[in-house]
């Protein structure tokens, strides 16, 4: 799960990690009387005005803009709020900006350095990783394709964390003084706290940044969760932005299906995750494209195969269904009775190709041949796929 750049900021708070906080607006009426509100607090400021989508890559897109005074900030915010920002992170569809986050900027004159840093499951390694680098900002990627050298990763021991040798090794590729170390010490074991014990999948601040006063402040701020993990953090899951998520597969999620949606026309519901893929290689070998992973779980009953039904039909790339079950605990005539009723009552207009093996699956065939629903049988899985393919080219 992603949560915005200022709730992620206010994670890090928790943690004791200094963080650039200002006022989240989500309709034009509240831009006026944040700005006021900051512009109320000092004088002669510079105020930053941030699209809350989750995507990275803003800066560059027209996402992060910084006012001279409160009548630009206002100008500025109206424009941002309800634009669609396109970033590399977006794709060509771009985000809806529908929050934007408004601040004090911190000056550029008071900026010395700006550092990259991340927390992160290293799956090689099956373990979790700590990420500096010295060319921090906006250019990170670049950074990583043409100069990989200045990017140092660290392994973390599971049971010792992070090492003082390590700490030492991370303050000299970011050239930091004894001070400046010491701080940037408690910033990086705060982040792996907050990493371990909110289930995070990655923690990153681009940029940390260092000031003229010696503070060291995170100007930006994503962390993710390992979605398995939200359950112990309901306080987490609360953050969850669902406008932000895929619409359908937040109605999947909804009837606890496991549903994925992909590019291409054929759509697919089957139950266990193995075999959904093997499913989706054989489509794919025959030289169709999935238009979705969908696991309808061990349990599928005739409300499953509906909303599974509902779903894959929501996408309209969709030209035929296929349905494989294995009926293991599930029985195919249950089944069976569940895709009849959907058949009917969603008037399905693209052809379904069935295929039901396993516990009942004779009567289950039985069943469908007696239908009045327009159903193709099929008997195998590589008869399954051919039929969907034909049915492609019809
Ligand atoms: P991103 O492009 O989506 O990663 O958005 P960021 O929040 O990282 O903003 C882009 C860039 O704007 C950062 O890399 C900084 O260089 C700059 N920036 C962000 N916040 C401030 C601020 O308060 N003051 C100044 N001077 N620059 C900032
Ligand atoms: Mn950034």
């Amino acid at each position: 799960m992603k949560i915005h750049e200022f709730q992620s900021k206010e994670l890090l708070k928790e943690y004791g990690i200094s963080a650039t906080h200002g006022i989240i607006v989500d309709s034009k009426e509240q831009i006026l009387k944040a700005v006021s509100k900051i512009s109320n607090s000092r004088g002669d400021i510079q105020y930053l005005i941030k699209a809350q989508v989750h995507a990275g890559g803003r800066g560059k897109a027209g996402g992060v803009k910084f006012a001279n005074n409160g009548k630009e900030a206002v100008g500025i915010a109206e424009k941002m709020l309800g634009m669609r920002l396109i970033t590399p992170q977006t794709g060509a569809k771009g985000k809806l900006v529908r929050k934007i986050l408004i601040h004090e900027a911190v000056k550029t004159e008071d900026i010395k350095r700006e550092f990259y840093t991340a927390i992160t499951l290293d799956r090689k390694q099956s373990k979790n990783v700590l990420i500096v680098s010295a060319e921090g900002g906006v250019e990170i990627e670049q950074v990583a394709a043409e100069n990989p050298d200045k990017i140092v990763k660290l392994t973390i021991h599971p049971g010792l964390g992070l090492r003082d040798f390590q700490i030492r090794q991370i303050a000299r590729a970011l050239s930091l003084n004894k001070e400046q170390a010491k701080k940037a010490a408690q910033i990086f074991r705060a982040l792996l706290k907050l990493y371990l014990e909110k289930d995070a999948s990655i923690v990153e601040i681009n940029p940390l940044v260092l000031t003229s006063q010696g503070e060291l402040i995170a100007l930006d701020a994503k962390v993710n969760f390992d979605d398995n993990g939200l359950v112990k953090h309901p306080e987490i899951a609360e953050l969850r932005d669902e406008e932000e998520d895929d619409p359908v597969e937040v109605e999947a999620g909804k009837y606890h299906l496991n549903f994925i949606k992909l590019e291409g026309n054929v759509g697919c519901m089957v139950n266990g995750a193995g075999l959904a893929m093997a499913t989706m290689d054989l489509i794919k070998q025959q030289g169709g494209e999935p238009a979705n992973f969908l696991d309808v779980g061990g349990g599928a009953n005739v409300e499953t195969v509906k909303n599974g039904f509902r779903i894959i039909l929501a996408d309209p790339n969709v030209k035929v269904v296929l349905i494989n079950i294995f009926g293991g605990i599930v029985r195919c005539d249950r089944i069976a009775h569940g895709i009849i009723e959907a058949v009917k009552e969603l008037e399905l207009t693209v052809p379904v190709v069935v295929r039901l093996e396993g516990t009942n699956a004779v009567e289950a065939k039985e069943l469908l041949a007696n239908s009045d629903v327009q159903i193709i049988s099929a008997d195998k899985l590589s008869d399954a796929t051919a039929k969907v393919i034909e049915q492609l080219r019809v």
